[in-house]
């Protein structure tokens, strides 16, 4: 049997002999491109070669992508182990050319690698071209038709329309007329009984798409117009999982050797046998190809450095990752962590193609358990929220349902299996409205209207703000974006001092002037390369030439705390050991916010360290070397410190402070030479997420502030304590006495307590046949108080007791009965206190046998107590 191993290899092998430069899989988490989160495809990456914003490094591209398809216009989530094909993150094979060869070449050699190398029968291949589109005023795709009969007969080639065969990336950007490659894996009884090309595009399991050939020729625009692209480009995907089940000559993605392997271990660690069977009854088979699925997901997706979180992209991956632990939760009768146990299997099996994932192995276990953890706890709390409901008519409300799925992560269908357990039903319309006033309220929030770009004149942006903070320049083009209803305006400029936000350091603001006119840009951002400078109003003369000029102050002291940053990590790493990662950083003018991998909290001698190493390298005033365009080979052997995650190119730029110090790929703004930050200090330590500690340091200046207010500080508490000799002496000596007080005062207040208690038990009143026992008391602490009537429910166990007292403004009153005298009369303290408090403008509540409330109207106590008395009297 060939190994996924050999069969992607030998993919690219094809295609490299073919011309093609064979690149890296790009990080599957989108860094710059605010309109994909996550990579769905593998000309994702090449997004802007396509739309000539980039020039590619080479015409001919192949490589393997992986590909996440659970958010935005392609998303596969809840076909996810219900169907034997369909993955959340899978890996896309594909072959590109940017305006090199078209058509004829993608087909004839996809062909033959199927046929000749891969040695698939051509009798099982079915093609799909397009069939045209009247609302795009597009024509069949006749040209590929002609190509492909070629190759194969005819009849096997069908058309289909814009839905199969007019593949687009988003609602807009690159796109174009398709060709697809289907496969019919049925029996030769079942071939011979229906004709393959009946099953194509019918959603049959056995008679599936496994390449498709894009013909790329448009972009898709705003307004859903298509405009045609300068150049014509190739780009083709084809699902390594689903060519792994054709060779291996499997049924199903999950019997190849890309998921056997977990799905042996989920085996294994549940006691479940995995029989491939696809009935919707067969409810452990499902949940084993969900957690086989997601486990992959979720761990190469916080191998590239993307953390679960409750926003945005890390709220996607918490949402899968949560998703599989409700399976075994629901599915597997497992209570216990176990996604995290699946790890070690996927990384072992990537270790070769994606080895960023090994090389965190245990930081993602970590992160994966706790995560496992919190929702475990969160499903238990649901639970008892469920358990202690009270349904009328035996109908779970749409509303409380809504509230197990919101807050408690309750699924719809856990909830309908909790509710059978018990006998209900939900109501579901209900929940579905709930639901649906959610997302209208979310999508609100969003909502954001973006035009298309008013291109004034061609060209590519420069980058000139490392060496300058102003500049002279033209307008390249600008579009209009709405959000949350302000109007936006975002500008590219030919020459652009402004840094756009990226590797953690905040985009630059500034000013634009147009002649006399003066307009300010509020921040700086990256759309892949390009970057665009944001401002609320559109300058009147938009051909001028133009005078751009960052804040320049504000950029110093950012360009403090990225070089600290950078001495920082380096540091760490010298104090703490080498599996110090960056997991995130925030850079402005302030402060420095360092994220990083480490497993327990720093002590306090480690924290002097660090902030003692990078004060020492201030000092020796480092001057910055700064390499642009070196090669990332180059980078790499000289050590240069990478992150997971990060996507660079083949030239790379490199910063270093003292060659055996601190060198890091990096493409922010830094300091000339280190004496320039004056000072670091760090301000705080702490925890982040499971394995992920925080440093928040401050620089320069602010430093500065910080130091002298401290100090200032310091120096009050000794003036307070009139500047005794050794202060912490003084301090430590006074919290002794505090601490002897303390325990003094409780011995008084008890021995009062008592004194009270003789009082109230010597005036108990006769009622029918129990005792009232009421009054105020001078002792407020509440634990004081619950004890007085515990010793009075002792000595007088048919006896109701009510005490109340008043601290200042406050008002207490406690009721206590013994459990068997409210069983048996029926009474209800919990009740009661509510009436009485009503006199002390309180509430509060409680069981039967003894409750609480409090109220802030003290002079309200006597109504209180003669409230008790009368429902003791009327009882
Ligand atoms: P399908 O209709 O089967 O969902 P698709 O039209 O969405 O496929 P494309 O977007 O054209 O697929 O992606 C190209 C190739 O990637 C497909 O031919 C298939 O081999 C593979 N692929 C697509 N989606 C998935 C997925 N969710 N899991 C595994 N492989 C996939
Ligand atoms: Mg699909």
């Amino acid at each position: 049997m060939k190994t996924a191993k050999a069969i992607r290899q030998e993919f690219l092998d094809f295609f490299e002999s073919k011309g093609h430069q064979i690149v890296a899989s790009a990080p599957v988490v989108n860094q710059n491109d605010p309109t994909l989160m996550f990579i769905n495809s593998g000309m994702a990456q090449f997004k802007d070669y396509f739309l000539g914003n980039q020039e590619s490094p080479s015409p001919r591209i192949a490589d393997t992508q992986k590909c996440l398809r659970v958010s935005g216009k392609h998303n596969d989530l809840e076909d996810v182990g219900r169907d034997s094909y369909h993955q959340t993150l899978f890996e896309m094979l594909g072959n590109w050319s940017f305006g090199d060869y078209f058509k004829q070449e993608a087909i004839d050699w996809a062909w033959e690698l199927l046929t000749e190398r891969y040695g698939i029968d051509p009798e099982r291949l079915y093609i799909t071209v397009f069939a045209g589109d009247e609302a795009d005023n597009l024509p069949a795709d006749e040209e590929a038709e002609k190509m492909w009969e070629k190759w194969v007969p005819k009849d096997r080639i069908l058309r289909f329309d814009r839905k199969d065969n007019f593949w687009e990336m988003g609602d807009q950007g690159p796109c174009g007329p398709c060709a697809e490659i289907h496969i019919d894996l049925r029996s030769e009884e079942e071939r011979a009984a229906k004709d393959g090309k009946e099953l194509v595009n019918m959603d049959d399991p056995m008679v599936i798409e496994i390449w498709n050939l894009v013909f790329m020729q448009f972009n898709r625009m705003a307004d859903g117009k298509l405009v045609p692209l300068k150049n014509k480009h190739i780009d083709t995907g084809m699902g390594l999982e689903r060519l792994c089940m054709v060779l291996q000559n499997k049924t199903s993605n999950y019997t190849t050797d890309l998921f056997s392997p977990i799905i042996e271990k989920i085996e294994a660690l549940s006691g479940f046998e995995y029989k491939d069977d696809y009935s919707p009854k067969a409810l452990s088979d499902i949940a084993m190809r969900v957690i086989a699925d997601h486990v992959r997901a979720v761990a190469l997706v916080i191998a590239d450095g993307q953390l679960p979180s409750n926003t945005g992209a890390g709220y996607v991956v918490r949402r899968v990752l949560r998703r599989a632990v409700r399976y075994y939760f629901s599915f597997l009768n497992r209570q216990d962590p176990m996604i995290h146990l699946l790890v070690p299997v996927v990384s072992e099996m990537f270790k070769e193609v994606f080895p960023e994932l090994a090389a965190q192995e245990d930081f993602i276990c970590k992160m994966v358990k706790s995560e496992e953890e919190a929702f475990l706890r969160t499903l238990a709390n649901g639970l008892k929220r469920i358990e202690q409901l009270e349904v009328k008519n035996n109908e779970l409300p749409g509303e409380t349902a809504f509230e197990l799925f919101d807050t408690f992560g309750f699924p719809i269908d856990l909830s309908l299996l909790i509710a059978k357990e018990k006998g209900w039903t939900v109501d579901l319309k209900g929940f579905e409205a709930a639901l649906a006033e959610q997302k209208k309220r979310s999508q609100a929030d969003a909502a954001k209207d973006v035009a298309d770009w008013v291109i004034l004149e061609e060209g590519q942006t420069d980058f000139v703000g490392y060496e300058k903070d102003s500049c002279q320049s033209r307008l390249l083009k600008y579009r209009k974006v709405v959000v949350k209803k302000k109007t936006q305006y975002q500008l590219v400029l030919e020459q652009t001092p402004f840094y756009p936000e990226g590797g953690g350091q905040v985009g630059d603001t500034g000013l634009l002037f147009f002649g006399e006119e003066k307009i300010p840009v509020i921040n700086t951002l990256k759309e892949n390369d390009l970057i665009i400078s944001i401002t609320t109003k559109l300058p009147e003369q938009l051909d001028q030439v133009v005078r751009a000029e960052i804040n320049a102050p504000k950029r110093r002291l950012t360009e403090n705390n990225h070089s600290a940053t950078h001495l920082l990590h380096a540091a760490l790493r010298q104090v703490l050991g080498h599996h110090v990662q960056q997991k995130g950083s925030l850079v402005n003018a302030d402060l420095l916010r360092f994220d990083f991998s480490h497993f327990e909290k720093m002590t306090a001698e480690q924290v002097v360290e660090v902030e003692r190493l990078v004060n020492k390298k201030i000092r020796e005033n480092i001057s910055l070397k700064e390499q642009r365009d070196l090669p990332i080979e180059q980078a790499k052997e000289e050590g240069a410190m990478m992150l997971f995650g990060e996507k660079y190119s083949d030239q790379v730029r490199v910063i270093t402070f003292d060659d055996s110090y601190s060198k890091e790929l990096c493409g922010g703004c830094h300091v000339s030479a280190t004496g320039k930050i004056g000072l670091f200090k760090i301000r705080e330590e702490s925890s982040v997420a499971a394995g992920v500690r925080r440093i928040v340091a401050l620089t320069a200046d602010v430093a500065e502030e910080y130091l002298r207010k401290e100090s200032q500080e310091l120096a009050e508490v000794k003036s307070r304590f009139n500047n005794p000799k050794k202060l912490l002496t003084v301090i430590d000596k006074l919290l002794e006495d505090q601490k002897a007080l303390q325990k003094e005062l409780e011995q008084l207040l008890l021995q009062q307590a008592q004194a009270e208690k003789a009082d109230l038990l010597a005036q108990a009143q006769e009622i029918g046949d129990v005792q009232l026992v009421s009054g105020q008391l001078s002792v407020s602490d509440k634990d004081a108080i619950k004890q007085i009537c515990q010793e009075i429910g002792q000595q007088l166990p048919r006896a109701v007791v009510a005490l109340a007292a008043a601290d200042g403004a406050k008002a207490s009153l406690t009721i206590s009965m013994s459990r068997e005298l409210a069983q048996e009369k029926g009474w209800n303290a919990g009740k009661w206190i509510k009436q009485a408090a009503k006199h002390i403008k309180g509430g509060g509540g409680g069981q039967p046998f003894f409750a609480t409330a409090g109220g802030k109207n003290p002079a309200g106590i006597p109504a209180a107590l003669a409230e008790v008395k009368s429902l003791v009297e009327d009882n």
